[in-house]
């Protein structure tokens, strides 16, 4: 059944039969394709052929680089259903997000085309006369883009479409616990460069390997841009280390993201806000709601609805009519009973958390949804366990719940619930959420692509997707033209 889909999308055979890495699928454990892992050697060469593709990419006109993501947008309209289907397979994602993973890919792609026509620049007031100033933007070079599991193709989609109308030529470096998406991505991405003809060789190419090959762009003086998706572990290392050769950086790192809940909330709204942002993806996006910061006059009602809510979460294999789909492996179930445990030790109340369909999947990990009552932010909340664990604070007053949104060492998303105008407009206030996303009566999750997406503090204050993002693509450059007969110097210095 992969293999019909992986044909369908266009992946040889050859590429997910042979190898040595096995690739499993979270819905029921078993094997699906086996991958060969490239190494330094490999990612370097890729580098090389990147870096020539740039140096041709570079000087094609922006709104022509602009109609090659505007093929590839038309491709994957044409495979939303099938890729959608390989993120449920590969990443255990339900029906409905697979595919709204593919749709942000379509909308990423539709922004990029419209950027592809707006790179502007400043015109700056010369102090001068007879001179005119500007700032125009250039192409970076090659940009890596490494990514996590759990967006397996929009995050590619993301850094890539608009890498690419800035003129640049991209390596990726999926998961390698994703691999077989990744072949898809760059299967159709190939059909949009044969329809537009003469783009240069090596402009993206993927690299399916795993720390080594992550390193190898890392470290590659000629990689501009490291553009990485991941645990703040991960962005631990790979941060210093681009900043060590001067590279620049993009980190997108972990959240632990919160929601105030205000007595004056819109109750029914918010349960289904919870509900989105805590179950939704099993609990495994970076903007999963994992803190909810309830006052205590609301607490006793909200913890009531959200149970029974709860209780009633269709939990199973992801294509079928279920909410809940798999944790991605077994290490990620084993760190979910670890927080837990540890949550109990911390003095928390635990609803829910237990493993389910063991017996039907013996190799797959389905939990049900943990809720656990806090009496303090101790040490388990305030690290991200990539789990669906909502773990709930009690507040008396507004500047507390502030305080406690703000108390943890990740800055990703945030949000409140309230309808008191003063508390929505505190919250997105400078003295309100630290937070890269703040949003007032919607959860923390399921951004859209207009806006800069990125945290702030242990999430590494990257930002993509869409705002002015692009300008993170593109190096900047200030011109002043001088067209007089004199040559007057700033700051009024005379030099005779
Ligand atoms: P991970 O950190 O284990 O792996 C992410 C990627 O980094 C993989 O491709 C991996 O091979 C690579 N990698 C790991 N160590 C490396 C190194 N030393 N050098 C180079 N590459 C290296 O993360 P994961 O388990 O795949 O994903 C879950 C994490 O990602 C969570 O913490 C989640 O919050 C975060 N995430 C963040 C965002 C965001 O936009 N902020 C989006 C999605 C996921």
């Amino acid at each position: 059944m992969v293999a019909a889909l992986l044909k369908r999308l266009g992946v040889a055979d050859q590429a997910h039969s042979r190898g040595d890495h096995p690739v499993h699928t979270p819905i029921d454990g078993s094997r699906i394709a086996s991958v060969e892992l490239v190494g330094k050697v490999q990612t370097t060469a890729a580098i090389d052929h990147a870096q020539r593709a740039f140096e041709a990419w570079r000087d094609v006109p922006a709104p022509r680089r602009g109609e090659l993501v505007r093929l590839f947008g038309e491709v994957l309209r044409r495979h939303k259903a099938d890729l959608g289907e390989l993120v449920s397979v590969e990443a255990g994602k339900i029906t409905q997000e697979g595919l709204g993973e593919v749709q942000e890919m379509i909308d990423i792609c539709d922004f990029a085309v419209g950027l592809s026509r707006q790179l502007y620049g400043l015109t700056i007031a010369s102090e001068r006369p007879g001179h005119h100033m500007r700032e125009t933007w250039h192409p970076l070079g090659v940009v890596g883009v490494i990514s996590a599991f759990n967006f397996p193709v929009a995050v590619w989609a993301w850094n890539t479409t608009l890498a690419l109308v800035a003129g640049n030529a991209v390596v990726w470096k999926p998961s390698e616990k994703t691999p077989l998406t990744a072949l898809a991505c760059q299967a159709l991405f190939e059909q949009a460069l044969k329809a537009f003809g003469d783009a240069p060789e090596g402009l993206a190419q993927v690299v399916i390997g795993g720390r080594e090959a992550g390193e190898a762009l890392v470290d590659d003086a000629r990689v501009a841009l490291v553009s990485a998706t991941g645990s703040t572990r991960m962005g631990r290392e790979v941060g210093p280390r681009v900043a060590a050769r001067f590279g620049r950086s993009i980190l997108e790192l972990g959240g632990n993201n919160a929601m105030i809940l205000a007595p004056s909330a819109d109750l029914d709204l918010a349960v289904r806000g919870i509900l989105f942002s805590a179950v939704g993806t099993a609990g495994q996006r970076c903007t999963t709601l994992r803190r909810l910061i309830v006052h205590r006059a609301v607490k006793d009602e909200v913890l009531t609805r959200l149970k029974a809510a709860y209780a009633k979460v269709r939990i199973g294999d992801p294509r079928q009519d279920n909410l809940v789909g798999p944790l991605i492996d077994r290490q990620s179930f084993e760190a979910m009973q670890g927080a837990l445990a540890q949550a109990r030790d911390e003095g928390g109340e635990v609803f829910g958390g237990a493993r389910q369909l063991a017996e039907r999947y013996p190799n797959a990990y389905y939990v049900a949804p943990a809720i656990v009552e806090m009496p303090a932010q101790s040490a388990v909340v305030r690290h991200e366990t990539f789990a669906p664990i909502l773990y709930v604070l009690v507040y008396d007053d507004f500047e507390e719940a502030l305080r406690l949104n703000n108390e943890v060492p990740q800055g990703l998303s945030s949000c409140i619930f309230t309808t008191d105008l003063r508390e929505a407009e505190r919250f997105q206030s400078a003295s309100g959420s630290d937070c890269g996303i703040a949003n007032v009566n919607i959860g923390t999750s399921g951004a859209e692509i207009g806006g800069a997406f990125g945290g702030e503090k242990e999430t590494g204050g990257g930002r993509e997707s869409g705002s002015d993002a692009w300008k993170g693509y593109m190096r900047r450059q200030t011109n002043t033209v001088n067209y007089s007969r004199e040559l007057p110097l700033a700051q009024g210095i005379v030099f005779d």
